[in-house]
Order: structure tokens, then sequence, then C-alpha cells
């Protein structure tokens, strides 16, 4: 049967849903098709399950640390089956919200199955034909699975099935020192695993500076996490009921045992199903959609929004995508996605928050930079909350006194990078931040103080 709309959305993640509301308000007969689960990879098997993971990571880690407070508290045990069933209500909840949206809103209907263009004006969708005047892809990515030596030998597991497991695993080998990879590490070193870490590149968040680097390794290492670095040629085989992971440093054993393994070495664009060839739409040579500034793509009618079009890889990214989007279509704005400030959290405890440029970032452009610093030992609120690991930095264009870019490493620094980020988004100088009054006591007072306080 074929069915008519006006707009199609594929994929219900997080710029899908809110584009299809915004397309059903403004009058149109729109259908959002989602082939697995309503919320996408944000909702079900990204950043709703994994911060609630380590809420609990954090309480345990807390009540570990409970005579540093002056807190007289028995042993602690962690009851992994109780902080996953915590963690699945949390991410129910959220989902069947969302569904509960979805399902309710007029002029939009909600089909789930996997949807595959036929031509730029036709997808195959189920048994069905779905023709519409406009398209929104929304497909994001998938964990990569990548061809190491041995892989088929053995079992591994991607953050999807890792978030499914029913018992907490002895010994932990995770393959990715990136945002993913580190996440999880420190959760289930928190649980009570054994973990290590195993990371092709020299250090670890290698985009990061190595300062930045070098201070997250420092902090995992003190909970226990083993890090292997520099493991130029990883393969799998199997060890008894174990997995042995060879690593080939340069020093230290050449391979790591684990009982489970995580890949955490990228994502991948849900791209290679989607009929894009019948559609006319160009990918770049990894299968990522090529957008304009506009996210549309090559062909007028189709837009590519999310993850899947290489313009981002977060959740604020692709709802920000829908943002522009939305705007451009429905309000006649002229909203740019090359307009927006990178800006990402990485949520170990203490958590890293950034903006903008690094110090290497900027150096690499040819910008003049100077640098503010400040440890967390000399930030009173971390100092109250006995949190002290970490520090703010701060880059400053040295000729023009714009704010590049920043990291807050430490306590808050989730929270506190928000401050730099509207900043930077409103233009603010550096020497204007320096001297804004900031509440006290917080992490986020120190900033201005960073900024007042400029190498020379
Ligand atoms: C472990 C982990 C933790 C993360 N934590 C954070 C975080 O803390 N903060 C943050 O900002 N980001 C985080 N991310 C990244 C974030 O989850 C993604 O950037 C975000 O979900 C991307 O949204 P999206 O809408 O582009 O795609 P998705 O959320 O992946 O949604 C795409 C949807 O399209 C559907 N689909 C795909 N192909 C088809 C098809 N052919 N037909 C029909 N449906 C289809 C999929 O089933 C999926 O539901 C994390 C990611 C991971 C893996």
């Amino acid at each position: 049967m074929t069915r008519r709309f006006d707009s199609v959305v594929i994929g219900a993640g997080q710029a899908g849903p809110p584009m299809a509301g915004r397309l059903a308000a403004a009058g149109q007969k729109v259908a959002l098709i989602e082939r697995n689960l309503v919320g996408g990879t944000c909702v079900n098997d990204g950043c709703t399950p994994t911060k609630t993971l380590i809420a609990s990571a954090y309480a345990a880690h807390l009540a570990r640390r409970a005579a540093d407070f002056g807190v007289a508290a028995g042993p602690v045990g962690v009851d992994f089956r109780a902080v996953m069933a915590r963690k699945n209500a949390v991410v129910d909840n959220s989902r069947s919200s969302l569904e509960s949206w979805l399902e309710g809103m007029a002029n939009c209907t909600l089909i789930r199955a996997h949807a595959r263009f036929l031509s730029p004006t036709t997808l195959q969708v189920g048994e069905d034909v779905l023709e519409a005047e406009r398209f929104f892809i929304n497909v994001g990515c998938r964990a990569v699975v990548p061809d190491f030596p041995g892989i088929d030998r053995v079992r591994t597991l991607t953050n999807t099935s890792l978030l499914e497991l029913d018992a907490l695993p002895r010994r932990l080998v995770v393959v990715g020192g990136s945002y993913v990879g580190l996440e999880f590490a420190q959760m289930f070193r928190r649980f009570g695993a054994e973990v290590v870490i195993v990371e092709k590149a020299p250090r670890l968040t290698s985009r990061e500076d190595e300062e930045v680097s070098e201070a997250i390794r420092e902090i995992l290492e003190a909970e226990g996490v083993e890090i292997r670095c520099g493991a130029e040629c990883i393969r799998f085989a199997p060890h008894g009921a174990d997995i042995a992971v060879g690593v080939d440093c340069t020093s230290g054993e050449p391979e790591v045992v684990g009982s489970h393994v995580l890949l955490a070495v990228g994502r991948r664009p849900n791209t290679d199903d989607l009929g894009l060839d019948a559609a006319g739409v160009r990918t770049d040579a990894r299968g990522f959609i090529e957008v304009d500034d506009d996210l549309r793509t090559n062909v007028p009618h189709i837009w590519a929004l999310g993850d899947c079009n290489g313009r981002g890889a977060f959740t604020h990214t692709s709802y920000n995508d829908f943002e522009i989007a939305a705007a451009n279509l429905l309000d006649g704005a002229a909203r740019k996605v090359s307009d927006r400030i990178p800006a990402y959290a990485l949520y170990t405890d203490p958590p890293l928050g950034r903006v903008g440029l690094t110090e290497a970032g900027a150096k690499a452009k040819g910008r003049s930079v100077r640098i503010g610093r400040r440890p967390m030992t000399r930030v009173g609120r971390a100092v109250e909350k006995g949190e002290t690991r970490g520090f703010i930095k701060v880059v400053v264009d040295r000729k023009t006194d714009a704010i590049l870019g920043a990291a807050i490493l430490g306590v808050g620094g989730d929270e506190a990078i928000h401050g730099v980020i509207e900043a930077m988004a409103a233009g603010v100088a550096a020497s204007a931040y320096a001297r804004v009054m900031a509440i006290h006591p917080t992490v986020s007072e120190l900033v201005p103080t960073t900024f007042g306080e400029l190498s020379l």
C-alpha cells in the first residue's frame, strides 16, 4: 500500500521526535519511523543509562570514603542487580514518557519498522511504501566492532550488551580509552570489578590537552583502574573461560586477561541499510551523510540530523540540529550549524566540562594564546566537599582577548563550564569575564578569577 505524508522523519532519536512535533504542530501530516526503541541511543543505551549508573557508582565511592567526612559507615556492598534495576526504571520511564507523547501527537503517525529509500520521494517501510515531499533522516550511529584478529573466537560486549548484564564482571577489559570507555571503566571499578583499559594511542582521551589526559589517568589509577596505553596490536584469544587481549605494549605484560571485554572504539553511522543510493543522497567515505550549513543533504528536500551527519556526536548537537532545521524551515530563520561552539562533558568523577578549542588545538590553528590555570585544591568549594582532583584551564587569544576554550576537570565541572559556553556564545571578552561577580562558594566563582590570572 502507498501512503502519502507531507513529511517523513526516519529515526526517533534526539532530533526526530521534536522535528515530528514541530512539523505536526504546523499542520503537516507527518510519519515518524522507528525500527527499534523510541528515544534512540541516548535514552536506551547511551546518556540516560550510563549517567544513572554513574550516580550509583558515585554513591558507592562516597560511601567508601565516609570516614574522610567523619561519618561512620559499615562495609560497603554493591547490589549489582539493584543498581541495574534502578537504571532500567529510569530508562523505561524516560522511554515511555516519550512514547506516550508521540503516540498521542495529533497529525503524526508513529510507525515501528525499518525504513529504506526506494527513490528520492519514496520509502519502503515494512509492507508499505511511504511517499512524501520532505524527509528528515535521524538514524544515529552504532558501536564499531572492528575486525581485530581473533575477535570471532571470543565474546565481546558493546555499550548496548554491557548494559544488559545481570551479574558484575569479575575483570572487565575496556578496549578504548576515550569518553564512552572511561565512563564505563570507572563505574565498573566502583561497582567492585577489576578493570583494565587498553588504548591504542599513547594516552587516554587524545583529543584533549596532554595535561587533561594525564590528570584523568591519575584519577582512574588512584581508584585501581589499570591502564595500558600504546596498545599497537590489539588481538583476542580464548584463555580458559576468560579472554586474553593482546596489547603489545612496549613495556609490561604483552597481554591482559579478562572475564569480559567491552569494545568502546568508536561509532559508525546507521546509513548502510537506508537505501541512500536510491535517494541520491551523498555520504562521505565513512558513511556520514553530507549536509550543508542548513543540514540539508545534496537532495534539497532531504535533511540529515544528529549523529548520522557527522557534525556532532552528542544529544545536544542532535537536538540543536533539530532546532536549526526547524527554525529555518518553519520560522524563516537563517541559523547555521557552523555557528555553534563545540561543547561536551566526560562524566568520569570528577567530570570534565569542555568548550571550544584546547590549548594544542588553538596553537595548531596558529593562534597565539594566554593560558589561565587553577588547581581544584585552590577552589574553596572543592576543598569543602573533599573533592580536590583536577583543575580549571582557560585558553584566550593573546591579540584579541577572545575566549577560545576552556576545560574544567573537577567537581561540578560539567555545570561550571556553562558559564564559559554562554560567555563564548555571547562574545564576552576574557577581561570582561574576569570582572564578573559570582556566588560564593561555588566552583564557578573561580572561573572569572582564572580569566584574571592569565599567563603573560
Ligand atoms: C554509552 C554512551 C553514552 C553517551 N553519553 C552521552 C552523554 O552523556 N551526553 C551526550 O550528549 N551524548 C552522549 N552519548 C551520545 C548520544 O547518545 C548520541 O549522540 C545521541 O543519541 C544521538 O542522537 P541521534 O538522534 O543522532 O541518534 P540516535 O539517538 O542514535 O537515534 C537514532 C534512531 O534511529 C533509528 N533508526 C536507525 N536506522 C533506522 C532505519 N533505517 N529505520 C528506522 N529507524 C532507524 C534507531 O533505531 C534509533 O532509535 C552517549 C553515547 C553512548 C554510546
